[in-house]
């Protein structure tokens, strides 16, 4: 089947609709021609106006599924007491209430309720993250509008919209097909159908099923082939999907493997720690035959101490940062374990066009069979001369001095569905594919007018482009009933399908073959985009298709179109390789073009250029060996791209890979991180995608590498910050069970050291910046735990100085008359002024700390640290603290001990750092 297509400009258009609501009053629409449909809707091939489209806008609504109504707030709380923690503290709770320290009892309770708390703000605030995330992939939908073809939120979509359907998109709207072309429908959202449907214009029964109704398409269903024009009969809930009241898909995850992980290892030790306190209490009580009272408090206390409270939910928010930082870079995690996965990136495979160039084309030279003529200009403004041997043509002179050429720009504008629009500013604004707006550019430079063009020899039928057939062909009427075929695409596609060539004065000439090849290599050598542009003949009345192309196409000649590098990409790979990644390219164009951009970008291997021929030739052994030394593959068609994916990750291999087509999406899926584009991708690539680019710049996945690791580093730093704190308490506690002592730090007062200070300034890890050396060490292997050896030497080291400290001034203050209540305020005092200097330290996990920018910290740092230092003055220094914690008001001389303590831990670790960095062990 052929598209049709209406000629430029628009025909007279329709009064506006006199169907005032044609939902209510809906017909059969999968039953009713194209015509009447179109009649019904009171719209026209051609679409709606602007201001009628408004007004219909008013009158329906947006374009939208109702979402899911928000979880009640009594649900979400209720949620929060799905925590084997919470349970431990809520019978911790009664147990004391039991044995009448209500006191303690109230501090549990009040801990347990904060702790709730900060579990709901930080769940709606990681939702929030996502649901802002959610809005920014707003899908778009290509609709003629006041004659124009544009893209708009598909929020805006109305009933009698004319709306345009290319494979890979997924359906906006419930549209009535009025043209297609290879339409392929997968309708299994719907239908629960799985193989996808060819759809057509022409009326169905009446009485056809809805997988049956083939003139139809139905929001939420994705176009896997082909184009359909199509006009919409329902928008948001009236549409099949919203009657049948689905709801809209979403960014599910709010977790990771590694936030299930940390949380699994919560739920572990929390198990562990009720076993040791229930041995703790054996012991004391039993074997040292300790009051019961007293042991049974040490065994909650020590519960408490070894337990990280706060863990699992900084986690959550460290990575919800993450996310929304990426988010504003413009890197769109669609499934949030990509945000783990990035940082063990070990090779990017990027489309070209687009991505590592700005896709700004311009044709620079066109070759003729006799003659080169250069194209001065850039952009798509179509001012710049035509010159032959530095000569310019005049436009209104072609016909006479350069008829080939004239032809050959005619082919240029009528083989083309780009559109240039003049902008008020005076810019030129493109709507199409920036290669065809480059030949749009050409074809005015020599003096034609396209819109005339169009109607002068009026298209009957379009092969759309496909990047699999890398050719585009339409047939146009002439006088004589006629068919003028124009074929451009990819050279050595179009060279075999031509029988010979045409001369300078337009003559027929034999084709050169070789002579051809020479001008093709030396354009893409200088990293030009080649296209070729052919004509033939058609009879009167004869179809287009692939198989029947006039046998009697001639060579016309060729473009260059230079498409330069983006300024930023250069940069981007320099410092993905300085990172331990390759960057490798995969391209629909010639291997010469490929390889000079490789070139131009810094791309590494790029002598040897693998071509979609090889690809295919080659079977996996041999892929697999020659991806080992090749940085740029060319001629590559999508399907090649899953073949490259495997290929890499056969040798272990962490692959990101781009894409956007719809043929794309099996790579995306395939690779450990698929990156969509935003803006040319289909949704099709964006629903396969891990992360979608909103810019489709290369140096947004460089960006995003960097905040993955980023986010690494700081979850590392929550659980390198949290652990040796519970660490220090449990061991601290232990000892003074063990050895028959009193505690150190009372039950109660753990729990408020571990749920107001260490959350406190936990949560500040969530933020840190970037470390400087990020992107200069070499990926993370992903199987490598996030406790380290190096990790786990950490806490251990740490819980041990803290230990020391906290039991150390403890029998200090003891041991120089000083009363009980004081000596534990001292240690409670000692153990967060050590946190304090910990999180300085923490915040760089091997570079010094003692540095201007380390000794500064963030304002956030500075915040948490004011506010900590408030809290601990208020636990010290206020009467109800006293009666509650049983704490005492301190001396200066002796909070200056508590710092002191704080600073030795500092000069301990950086001591630490300095000797694993000299023997070079982290
Ligand atoms: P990349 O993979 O780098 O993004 P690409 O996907 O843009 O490149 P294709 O669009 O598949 O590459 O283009 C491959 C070749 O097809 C081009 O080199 C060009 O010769 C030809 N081509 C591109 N666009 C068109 C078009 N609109 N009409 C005809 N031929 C085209």
């Amino acid at each position: 089947m052929v598209m049709t297509r209406a000629p430029h400009p628009l025909p007279p258009r329709p009064a506006p609709s006199q169907t005032s609501d044609p939902a209510s009053s809906a017909p059969l629409w999968h039953a009713l021609p194209p015509d009447a449909t179109l009649e019904h809707l009171g719209s026209h091939a051609r679409g709606l106006s602007a201001a009628d489209a408004a007004a219909r806008l008013l009158q329906h609504g947006e374009n939208r599924l109702r979402e899911a109504p928000p979880m009640p707030l009594w649900r979400r709380v209720l949620r929060q007491f799905d925590n084997l923690l919470i349970w431990v503290l809520l019978v911790a709770a009664a147990i004391t209430v039991a044995i009448d320290h209500v006191v303690d009892a109230a501090v549990i309770v009040a801990v347990v309720l904060l702790n709730v708390t900060i579990g709901l703000v930080q769940e709606g605030k990681a939702e929030r993250a996502l649901a802002a995330i959610r809005r920014l992939l707003a899908p778009q939908a290509h609709v003629w509008r006041d004659g124009h073809l544009l893209a708009l939120d598909a929020a805006h979509l109305v009933p009698g919209d004319v709306i345009q359907v290319n494979a890979g998109d997924n359906l906006p709207a419930d549209v009535r097909w009025l043209s297609t072309h290879e339409l392929q429908i997968d309708e299994s959202a719907l239908t629960g159908e799985s193989v996808p449907v060819s759809k057509h214009p022409a009326a169905v029964a009446a009485d056809a099923a809805l997988g049956d109704r083939r003139s139809m398409g139905y929001a939420g269903t994705l176009a896997t082939a082909g184009q359909g024009v199509g006009v919409v009969v329902a928008t948001g809930m009236a549409t099949e999907v919203g009657r049948i009241g689905q709801l809209l898909q979403d960014v599910a995850e709010t977790s990771t493997p590694l936030v299930r992980q940390m949380a699994q290892m919560g739920r572990w030790i929390t198990l562990a720690v009720l076993a040791a306190a229930a041995l703790l209490f054996g012991f004391g009580w039993g074997v040292r035959g300790l009051p019961a009272l007293d042991t049974f408090m040490a065994a909650v206390g020590l519960a408490v101490a070894a337990i990280p409270e706060g863990l699992p939910a900084i986690m959550t928010v460290t990575l919800a940062i993450g996310v929304q930082r990426m988010a504003q870079q413009r890197a769109i995690v669609r499934r949030l374990p990509a945000v783990e996965t990035l940082g063990c990136v070990t090779v990017i495979c990027s489309d070209k066009t687009g991505t590592l160039t700005r896709n700004e084309m311009t044709v620079q030279q066109v070759v003729l069979a006799e003659a080169l003529i250069d194209v001065e200009g850039v952009g798509y403004a179509p001012t710049g001369a035509l010159l032959r041997d530095g000569a310019p043509l005049q436009p209104g002179e072609l016909w006479r001095e350069a008829p080939t050429l004239l032809a050959l720009a005619e082919g240029a504008a009528l083989c083309n569905d780009a559109e240039l629009l003049r902008a008020e500013d005076g810019h030129w604004q493109l709507a199409g594919d920036p290669t065809e707006g480059a030949l749009l550019t050409l074809a005015m430079k020599a003096g034609l007018d396209p819109q005339r063009l169009a109607l002068e020899r009026p298209r009957t039928a379009v092969l759309p482009f496909e990047s699999s057939r890398r050719y585009m062909a339409t047939a146009h009427r002439r006088d004589d009933g006629s068919l003028e075929v124009w074929l451009k695409g990819a050279p050595e596609r179009v060279l075999a399908l031509c029988t010979h060539a045409l001369d300078e004065r337009g003559q027929s000439m034999a084709l050169q073959q070789a002579a051809w090849e020479q001008r093709i290599q030396a354009q893409a050598a200088l990293g030009r985009r080649v296209l070729a542009m052919a004509r033939g003949t058609l009879p009167a009345g004869a179809a287009l298709t692939h198989e029947t192309l006039p046998a009697d196409l001639a060579l016309v000649g060729l473009v260059g179109i230079i498409d330069p590098p983006r300024e930023e990409a250069r940069a981007a790979i320099a410092l993905c390789q300085g990172a331990g990644i390759r960057v490798t390219m995969i391209t629909g164009d010639h291997a010469l073009t490929a390889q000079a951009i490789a070139r131009a970008l810094g791309l590494r291997a790029t002598d040897h250029v693998l071509t979609g021929a090889d690809i295919e030739a080659f079977d996996e052994a041999a892929l697999r060996r020659a991806v080992r030394h090749c940085d740029v593959f060319a001629r590559a068609a999508p399907e090649h791209k899953l073949r490259l994916v495997r290929a890499l990750q056969a040798h272990g291999e962490v692959v990101a890979m781009t894409g956007d087509g719809v043929n794309d999406a099996p790579a995306l899926k395939a690779a450990d991180v698929g990156v969509a584009m935003g803006q040319k991708g289909t949704e099709a690539a964006q629903r396969a995608a891990a992360m979608v680019l909103t810019d489709d710049n290369f140096a947004t996945i460089a960006r995003a590498v960097r905040e993955g690791r980023t986010v690494y580093d700081n979850l590392r730093k929550v659980i390198t910050f949290l652990l040796p704190i519970n660490g220090g308490e449990s061991v601290s506690l232990l000892v003074a069970v063990l050895l028959g002592l009193a505690l150190p730090i009372a039950p109660v007062q753990i729990l408020w050291v571990n749920m107001v200070s260490s959350i406190a300034l936990a949560a500040v890890l969530a933020f840190e910046p970037t470390e400087a050396d990020v992107m200069r060490r070499p990926p993370r292997p992903p199987k490598q735990p996030m406790l380290t050896p190096f990790v786990l030497w950490r806490i251990a080291l740490v819980s041990a100085l803290f230990a020391i400290g906290i039991f150390g001034v403890y029998r200090w203050a003891l041991d120089n008359g000083h009363d009980h209540a004081t000596a534990q305020t001292l240690a409670v005092n000692t153990l967060v002024a050590m946190e304090v200097f910990y999180l300085f330290s923490v915040r760089y996990l091997r570079a010094p700390s003692f540095t201007w920018a380390g000794v500064q910290g963030t304002p956030r740092v500075l915040l948490a640290v004011a506010g900590a230092c408030a809290l601990q003055a208020l636990f010290t220094y206020t009467p109800f603290m006293h009666e509650w914690f049983g704490s005492a008001a301190l001396s200066l001389p002796q909070l200056a001990l508590c710092a002191a303590m704080g600073v030795a831990v500092l000069a301990v670790l950086e001591l630490e750092k300095a000797v694993l960095r000299r023997w070079r062990l982290v």
